[in-house]
């Protein structure tokens, strides 16, 4: 069973301390992933207190949020500019690519993709990749191969903005099979590898999931003879929770389990010959511990 193994980096905590973590993991069980840099300013404080309403509340306490992310990244881009990451931190971004990571593109400024996806103008939004891929370009001495919505929050004309750049794949939406989106009855030519799996502070604290638990939950996830994409934070488990990863990453391989970068699980051009991938769209939807909507995988009407 192979699981795509996606790495989401948020912040500038995240990307300087997380990601060497999440590195000197994964050497040392020999396993590549897609890392997703987020490049441009770190305002994540903001998006943080944007949130603020009780729901949100209760899951920050449920979630142990300020032990879970720090106060710093609570407070980043609140009281002062958020710094950029790519400058801050560059090290920790070209030891991933260093390593053999593949590289994508998560995001210019996290926070703003978040919050403003709905409505900012499609001009805005392929400046923010642009500038986000040519940060990393420079850092990495490669252009990024794909790219991954902001917390799966896609549109169609985020999707017809990614045609644009030169990407093997996106992973933008929730899902359960590679597909091809279609936009306005046309066939878009950069395939989606959906997440299929819960991230932690989606089901921690839910229905009785603990720390204890949350493992054998995960293992629980896993289909043997479907797509399985798992994302990680560096903020969590390159932190926090990297103790907790690095159970779970044993737990699998034990169990014959193999982690590869999202780009391995596109069929060779041999196999989509005799048998294609399927067509899609990206649709609106609430997912249960996840605030406002994110974008999952439907059939085409
Ligand atoms: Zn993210």
């Amino acid at each position: 069973m192979q699981i795509g193994l996606r790495i989401d980096v948020d912040t500038l905590r995240g990307t300087r301390e997380g990601v060497p973590r999440l590195c000197q993991i994964l050497a040392a069980r020999n396993i590549h992933g897609t890392f997703f840099f987020s490049v441009g300013p770190d305002n994540m404080g903001r998006h943080l207190w944007r949130l603020l309403r009780p729901q949100f509340l209760i899951k920050m306490l449920r979630s142990n949020a300020p032990g879970l992310y720090g106060w710093d990244i609570i407070l980043r881009g609140t009281f002062w500019p958020g710094p950029i990451i790519g400058e801050k931190a560059a090290d920790a971004i070209r030891q991933a690519a260093l390593d053999g990571h593949e590289i994508g593109v998560h995001a210019w400024d996290h926070h703003a993709w978040q919050s403003s996806t709905d409505h900012v103008a499609e001009s805005t939004v392929h400046a923010w990749i642009q500038q986000a891929a040519d940060l990393l370009t420079r850092l990495t001495g490669q252009p990024p191969t794909c790219a991954a919505a902001p917390g799966w929050r896609c549109t169609d004309g985020i999707l017809q903005d990614r045609e644009q750049f030169p990407f093997h794949f996106n992973s933008d939406c929730r899902g359960t099979s590679i597909f091809r989106p279609v936009v306005e009855s046309k066939e878009l030519t950069q395939p989606q590898i959906p997440n299929t799996l819960p991230t932690y502070d989606e089901v921690i604290g839910q229905n009785g999931i603990t720390n204890e638990t949350y493992n054998d939950y995960l293992v629980g996830q896993l289909k043997p003879d479907a797509l399985n994409v798992l994302t990680v934070h560096a903020e969590v488990e390159g932190i926090v929770c990297a103790e907790l990863f690095e159970q779970f990453l044993d737990k699998v391989i034990a169990q014959g389990g193999q982690f590869v970068p999202l780009g391995q699980l596109l069929p060779s051009t041999r196999e989509s010959a005799s048998n294609p991938i399927e067509r899609g769209k990206i649709v609106k939807q609430v997912i249960p511990g996840r605030e406002g909507w994110v974008g999952v995988q439907a059939p085409v009407g």
